[in-house]
């Protein structure tokens, strides 16, 4: 691209553009953009086929794209986000305040101390490499679930996570739709529990062990991304029960995570994995038979799906919040209210 001699401004917009769609590891990838529409054409298909229905492309294609989602205006705030995120993100919020490698190395200095010098492994190189794969990717989860019940515990923190909340409609671009300062304080969380991870990883193996990835990121994260996480933001029930739904966060686990049913609330805060809430009694398993849902905060508000309203109103009801001042009928803590999601 530097080939074309670009402006420096359009060169950064389709780099952006292609890392968004080509990176192997990217959380947009049309590789995995394309696994999650095969899996939904085959459930769609396959339950068709349960029900004694016809296989017809065009009722496939009504399924898994209803005018109703397509043209709603919560899907248009979910597609500025995806611009604002792919774009503007790392320039804005995305950056940590906590050095990742200043942590990994303390780890590896506060153990060292405690408990002598960095081990060096005679283990043929893969294992180091899948152990430390493995951890990284617990922590992730770990890390990703603590931020999640933060944000839904503490009210300050509420009010930016609300907005990924206030989606009536589930599409593999609502994942997208999270405030800037919800990502602020995810990074550094996941900058914390990732470093203590590769610290003692590193301690352990010796500092040659590094985690298998694509583009940077965690191959198991990569697979997850794959199957079924894109499928979490879609309107298809397609439940993980019994053990399984102990461990995967399936995508009717995370529907539930959507729905405006007060039993829901607070449940299924993990990302993959079902196991951390499972752990730390936040799992919902969601039942074999669909479960009917609705979604969305407060789904008559429509000012949620503006962009003062998804941008900004979350700094306004924050400030509002510290002051004490957040007007009565706003729905207070999240223990009651925040939680519609
Ligand atoms: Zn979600
Ligand atoms: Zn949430």
């Amino acid at each position: 691209m530097a080939n074309l001699d670009l402006p420096g401004g359009v060169a950064y917009f389709l780099n952006q553009l292609s890392l968004l769609l080509f990176a192997p590891g990217s959380h947009f990838s049309l590789t995995s953009l394309g696994c999650a529409l095969a899996i939904a054409v085959a459930f769609v298909a396959w339950q068709r086929h349960r029900h004694g229905r016809r296989i017809r492309p065009r009722a496939i294609l009504r399924a898994l794209f209803p005018r109703r989602i397509l043209f709603s205006a919560s899907n248009f705030i979910d597609l500025t986000y995806l611009v604002y995120h792919v774009f503007l993100g790392g320039l804005l919020f995305g950056w940590m305040v906590i050095s990742y490698q200043f942590l990994t190395n303390g780890i590896i200095g506060a153990l060292a101390a405690a408990f002598g010098p960095t081990a060096h492994t005679t283990l043929p190189a893969f294992v180091p490499r899948a152990v430390i794969t493995v951890m990284l990717f617990l922590a992730y989860e770990l890390g990703y679930w603590l931020n999640h019940y933060l944000s839904h515990r503490v009210p300050f923190l509420w009010e930016f996570h609300r907005v990924h909340h206030t989606a009536t409609v589930l599409t593999p671009v609502t994942n997208f739709r999270v405030h800037p300062v919800y990502t602020f304080v995810f990074v550094n969380i996941l900058a914390i529990s990732t470093a203590i991870a590769n610290g003692i990883g590193n301690y352990m193996f010796g500092e040659t062990a590094y985690q298998y990835a694509l583009s940077d990121t965690n191959i198991i994260l990569v697979i997850f991304i794959h199957t079924y996480v894109h499928l979490q933001h879609t309107e298809l029930w397609i439940p993980f029960s019994g053990t399984l739904g102990r461990v995967f966060m399936s995508p009717a686990h995370h529907q539930v995570h959507h729905s405006t049913n007060p039993a829901h609330f607070n449940k299924n805060m993990g990302s993959c994995l079902a196991l951390w809430d499972w752990m730390f009694g936040t799992l919902y398993v969601p039942s074999k038979e669909p479960e009917k849902l609705s979604f969305g905060v407060d789904p008559d508000d429509q000012s949620v799906h503006t962009i003062a309203g998804a941008y900004l109103d979350p700094f306004v009801r924050a400030a509002s919040l510290v002051r004490g001042a957040l007007p009565k009928q706003t729905p207070a803590p999240p223990l009651q209210d925040a939680p519609k999601a």
